[in-house]
Formats: C-alpha cells, sequence, structure tokens
C-alpha cells in the first residue's frame, strides 16, 4: 500500500487559514491548479480560491485520492503535470466526510477497512481522543499522506525541482464553511 499512514500519524503541523489570495489568479483561462477533492464535499472550489473556474482542474473521487492506481486518478496526474502544467496541486479533503463517520457501511467497503484499522491505530496511541476530534485528526492525516504519496511520484518530483511545483494539504469545514491548510512543523522521528 503506498499510502503511508504510520509515517503521516507522527507528523507535527499547523492549522491554518487558506486566504482566498492563497493562490493569486493569473486572470487568464489557464489551468494553473490540480484540486484532488472528496465527492462529497460540497466545497465550491473557486470560493476557496480567488480564481476563474478555469485555472482549476477537479478531480474528485471518495476520499480525495490519487493514490489508488485507477485510470482516472492516474491520467488526471500525468494531464495536468505534462500537457497543463500546473503549478500547484491540492489536496482538498473535508471534516465529517461520510467515509469517515462510522455507519453501516463500514462493514463491506474496502476503504472502511483500511480506515478501522487505522482509527484502531490511532485510538492505540492517543485514547484520550474524543469521536468528533480522533475523525478530524484522521482526516488530517489521510489528507497529510495523500500529499506525501504524490510528492513521490517522479514526475510530481521531476516538477517540483524543475519548475518550483507546490502540493499544499487542505481540509474543508463545511459546517463553518472555512478551508484550512495543513503546514508541516517537522517530524517527531526522524528528519524531513
Ligand atoms: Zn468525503
Amino acid at each position: 500500500m503506498p499510502f503511508d499512514f504510520n509515517t503521516a500519524v507522527r507528523k507535527r503541523y499547523a492549522i491554518l487559514p487558506v486566504p482566498r489570495d492563497f493562490i493569486p489568479s493569473s486572470e487568464t483561462p489557464t489551468s494553473q491548479i490540480l484540486w484532488v477533492g472528496c465527492s462529497d464535499s460540497f466545497i465550491i472550489e473557486t470560493e476557496t480560491l480567488d480564481v476563474l473556474p478555469e485555472e482549476i482542474f477537479v478531480h474528485r473521487n471518495l476520499g480525495n485520492l490519487l493514490h489508488n492506481r485507477d485510470l482516472s486518478s492516474e491520467s488526471a496526474l500525468d494531464w495536468c503535470l505534462d500537457l497543463l502544467k500546473v503549478k500547484h496541486i491540492v489536496v482538498c479533503g473535508h471534516y465529517d466526510c461520510a467515509l469517515i463517520r462510522e455507519n453501516d457501511a463500514n462493514e463491506v467497503h474496502g476503504w472502511h477497512k483500511l480506515h478501522r484499522t487505522n482509527t484502531e491505530y490511532l485510538s492505540n496511541i492517543n485514547n484520550n481522543l474524543n469521536t468528533e476530534d480522533r475523525d478530524r485528526i484522521l482526516e488530517e492525516i489521510y489528507v497529510l499522506a495523500e500529499a506525501d504519496w504524490i510528492r513521490t511520484q517522479p514526475n510530481v518530483k521531476k516538477a517540483i525541482s524543475g519548475r518550483g511545483l507546490q502540493v499544499h494539504a487542505f481540509v474543508y469545514d463545511k459546517a463553518r464553511n472555512q478551508c484550512v491548510r495543513l503546514v508541516e512543523l517537522d517530524m517527531v522521528n526522524g528528519a524531513k
């Protein structure tokens, strides 16, 4: 499994608001952002970032995942890097995601089996968390792990070093209609 939950769970990070001009608009209808979002996030990307709709190439699926090796996700990444040459990749999860909330579907879907294991792991290392806080932290860890995986991809690494591509970790809070970004401070075990 390329998705490295065990590394991401040890990260220390700041949670900062995303100002609307965090990525300045080019004011031209040219894609400069690959936005990886969740299908049930209800976020309006151009309300979070003050850019033209044409500046954001949106790829949504359940759990905002590119690492799942499906044809659509792989193609979105390749298309945005090789043809559109985007300057930013935003992984945007959201709090209160249906995939993370406990429900009957947890018993049947593959993603939920992985999630259940991760929930137990987090509860074991921090058993003082209430369910809401635990689920919010899990969402943040998933986004950080996904951003990490994206940074390891050869074409992403090449774009980061060659032309300054940036990968951002966002989480949307629908209840507050606010988007935050996760900024790593350091690693608890080992340097980054
Ligand atoms: Zn979701």
